[in-house]
């Protein structure tokens, strides 16, 4: 069964509600994609591996779920606000190479995180270059009531609409602060929907529009996208915590203007029933910041030698709304967590089905630790709880393998791991800095097998010394044999 109700909290009223599909039997899910002009660091990573666990709870649930996740590739300035340049216009010059190239270059390294972190295709990535008509149609829908012309382009006017930033929980005097003026604009939190290429420039991706050559804004798009494939009102609209401070406002007054509902006492009217939002992941040393040298990329985790869901791990044993501190150790432990739980399965797979006993007894047992699993991940995914209930199932001896087998690949299929997929060989990766091949040191524990033999125990101990120089732990009686030493 899992008929809890499911609870998720919604950022728009600050309290966790009782997830009711707008659409009987169905859920549609939107979520801010990345901005492809780098890689995407871990801790944008974790956005998507949140959105996963909610897709793959909605599943879990029953529901046919229809999950939208849109690629910024125009629009998105190197402020969330309107100060600063377009980041891929930036980084097109910077590297001096067309945006279509950029913007092909980081989808693809971005899907490879998506894959690699077993993040579930979503039903459609939209890409807001395919979308400008569909953004001058919307915008045209509401220049005439609810935006003005500048000369830098046409700004949707706040005022226009009512409970502006409650999503954010901001008055007018907080919006000043945070947003820089741009000349004419009427309140401080007023937005570019359509931004005008400068007269005497150009830029790689413009295109014509009743208000001139231009690029949409950044916020336009998802308004736009989410509506277009969603059909507004949707259920779900996801981000990072930062997207429900300037973002996702202004995406919500947009939808007010387009919907021409009013205010937001009625969740609806936003354009979504529920705004869902995950905590940072942090790091002290700043690494996970994308302008510092080596910051925090999924592929830097892999070349150090962890297997990238020990990453998907961590996220998970922490609450999504929770700030989350990223660390080696942490990451470390996640793995050997992770270890423990693929050499359980592995286990179980070899363990031939026992008489069950009585079927209802068992069947009793078996409710149970569901009942619990459900009543987690129901409790605003708490994923950290969903763990623990099945981890204590795997090792749950007293019940059949067959029948414990066929509860936890359930569980995992909300978990999202794998493992029928995932051997403990497959956790050692090989580091990229390691100085020793996989084939010296196969040979290396042959002969070890030798000198055992030979009861040579001092050359034993010594061979053992000389591979933990060379970043390798020898790991007697297990049928693995070795392993990487990450440190
Ligand atoms: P961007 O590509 O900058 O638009 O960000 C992609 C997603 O990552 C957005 O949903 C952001 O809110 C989210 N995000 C950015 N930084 C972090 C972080 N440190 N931890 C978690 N999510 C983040
Ligand atoms: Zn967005």
């Amino acid at each position: 069964m899992t008929d809890a109700p499911l609870k998720l909290f919604n950022s728009l009223t600050r309290s966790l509600e009782v997830f009711e599909p707008i659409h009987p039997g169905e859920a549609r899910v939107y979520t801010c994609g990345p901005t492809v002009y780098n890689y995407p660091h871990i801790g944008n990573m974790r956005a998507y591996v949140f959105a996963d666990v909610l897709g793959r709870t909605m599943t879990w649930k029953g529901l046919k779920l229809t999950h939208v996740i849109n690629i910024t590739d125009v629009g998105h300035l190197t402020d969330d606000a309107d100060a600063g340049e377009d980041k891929m216009e930036k980084m097109a010059a910077e590297k001096a190479q067309s945006i279509w190239d950029i913007a092909e270059h980081y989808k693809q390294a971005y899907w490879a995180d998506v894959r690699a972190l077993n993040i579930r295709q979503p039903a459609q990535w939209t890409v807001a270059t395919d979308y400008v008509p569909q953004m001058i149609e919307f915008a045209k829908g509401i220049a005439e009531k609810h935006c003005y012309e500048l000369e830098s382009g046409l700004y949707f006017d706040v005022s226009t609409v009512a409970d502006y930033g409650r999503l954010a929980r901001a008055n007018t005097e907080e919006g000043e602060g945070r947003i820089e003026a741009v000349e004419g604009k009427r309140n401080a939190a007023d937005f570019a929907i359509w931004r005008k290429t400068p007269p005497g420039e150009s830029r790689q991706m413009e295109w014509d529009s009743p208000w001139g050559r231009g690029a949409p804004g950044w916020h336009l798009e998802c308004s736009v996208m989410s509506g277009e494939v969603l059909g507004f009102p949707f259920d779900i609209h996801t981000g990072g915590i930062d997207h429900r401070e300037i973002h996702h406002p202004n995406e919500i007054a947009q939808n007010q203007a387009h919907c021409c509902t009013n205010g937001l006492d009625d969740p609806r009217n936003s354009g979504a029933r529920i705004w869902m939002h995950n905590n940072f992941l942090v790091e002290r040393s700043g690494k996970m910041s994308k302008s510092s040298g080596e910051f925090l990329r999924l592929q830097l985790l892999i070349d150090k030698g962890y297997h990238p869901l020990a990453y998907r791990l961590m996220c998970l044993q922490a609450h999504y709304r929770s700030e989350l501190e990223f660390s080696w150790d942490g990451l470390g432990a996640a793995l050997t967590r992770l270890k423990r739980m693929v050499m359980a399965w592995e286990r179980l797979l070899q363990t031939p089905p026992k008489d069950a006993g009585s079927p209802t007894a068992i069947e009793q047992i078996l409710s149970g630790h569901n009942d619990r699993f459900d009543g987690a991940i129901s409790e605003d995914l708490n994923t950290a709880v969903a763990l623990t209930v099945f981890e204590e199932l795997l090792a749950a001896k007293k019940i059949s393998s067959d029948y414990r087998l066929e509860l936890l690949r359930k569980f995992d299929a909300v978990l999202g791991f794998g493992f029928d997929g995932l051997t403990r060989a497959d956790l050692r990766i090989r580091p990229k800095a390691a100085t020793i091949g996989e084939e010296q040191v196969e040979q290396a524990i042959a002969f070890r097998k030798e000198l055992r033999a030979q009861q040579n125990y001092p050359a034993l101990d010594r061979q053992r010394d000389e591979l933990a120089a060379a970043g390798i732990e020898v790991m007697d009686g297990d049928p693995l044999g070795w392993e990487w030493k990450l440190a």
